[in-house]
């Protein structure tokens, strides 16, 4: 099957062998992909990660190796963490920190970027008729946004400013605005500013903001040493500091204000499924916009370098 992998480099394969479901596991027809960030560190040493990637995916359920077959022929979206269903974290439903889990494309787990791919049917949710493909596909990076909301009540009289415009960025300044907070994105493009600005959301370039400890919560989605600097300058003693990115130092940086100043960091990840996509079905956000080109797995090679360009958002792959 054609494949995309990560193997000390970036690979387009016409050959690579088609999965075969495990116990308990579905094997999906991959129609749409997105090209994550987290993709594009891979190809740069993250994770030590090695062969297929990708890990946001809509698709249709092929097969399924277990009794209860109810998804096959179903349009859907699969959670990429899978857990070992059996330590406490996972009885408690947060597969995200088993100690043992594999997570698609990044870890221990094939990824989507194929013609199919493999998840446990657990891991699987049916994609409702009126969100398509080309939205499901947002659910990954869209749960994550959903995560700090799982992590703390932010009351709608607090500011909040979320900085980076870029896809999660701009996912997470959609989201917490169509919960009604009250918040501001700030980054360095306007064109990518306007996305959310179109959608109602208060939006400022980072050269006419004004640096001052003002806010409550600050979320940092930039992936970058100045940007968490940034955001530190930004967050109001005993305010709150929401990690989004995951900032690989490269330079020492200064903690002493998250001390002073009493600052609570929080760091966030992967979210749930079932929210996104009720936020999709809901209407209440438009990650159409976010779509900078579409192009075919035949030249995902060349969708990896558009995803490279500061003016791309999201780049997505079909595979027919
Ligand atoms: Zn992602
Ligand atoms: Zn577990």
């Amino acid at each position: 099957m054609k494949a995309v992998i990560f193997d000390k480099i970036l690979k387009f394969v016409t050959d690579y062998p088609k999965p075969e479901p495990q116990k308990g596991e579905a094997l999906i027809k991959v129609n749409t992909i997105g090209i994550c960030n987290t993709d594009f560190e891979i190809t740069k040493g993250y994770m030590g990660y090695k062969g297929i990637l990708g890990h946001e995916f809509t698709g249709v359920v092929e097969e399924i190796n277990g009794d209860n077959k109810s998804l096959i022929g179903k349009r859907v979206v699969g959670e990429i963490n899978c857990g070992c269903k059996e330590c406490d974290y996972c009885k408690q439903g947060l597969e995200r920190h088993c100690f043992n889990r594999s997570t698609l494309g990044i870890w221990k787990r094939e990824g989507c970027f194929a013609e199919y791919v493999c998840l446990p049917v657990s891991n699987l949710l049916e994609i409702p008729d009126t969100v398509k493909d080309e939205e499901a596909v947002f659910v990954e990076p869209l749960a994550a946004a959903l995560e700090i909301l799982e992590q703390i009540h932010i009351a709608p009289d607090k500011k909040v400013i979320v900085l980076g415009d870029g896809k999660l960025g701009l996912l997470i300044a959609l989201t917490l605005n169509a919960c009604g907070l009250n918040i501001m994105l700030v980054g360095k493009h306007e064109e990518k500013l306007s996305i959310a600005a179109q959608q109602g959301v208060k939006t400022k370039l980072l050269s006419e903001l004004e640096i001052k400890k003002e806010y409550d919560y600050v979320v940092e989605a930039t992936g970058s040493i100045t940007g968490f600097e940034t955001s530190l300058a930004l967050t109001r003693p005993r305010g709150t500091l929401v990690l989004k990115s995951t900032i690989a130092a490269s330079k020492e940086f200064n903690l002493a204000p998250i001390v002073i100043d009493e600052i609570t960091v929080i760091g966030s990840r992967c979210g749930q499924f079932a929210a996104a996509l009720r936020l999709l079905e809901s209407r209440r956000i438009d990650v159409k916009p976010l779509i900078s080109d579409i192009f075919s797995i035949d030249k995902a090679i060349e969708a990896f370098e558009r995803n490279k360009e500061k003016s791309s958002v999201k780049v997505l792959v079909k595979v027919d």
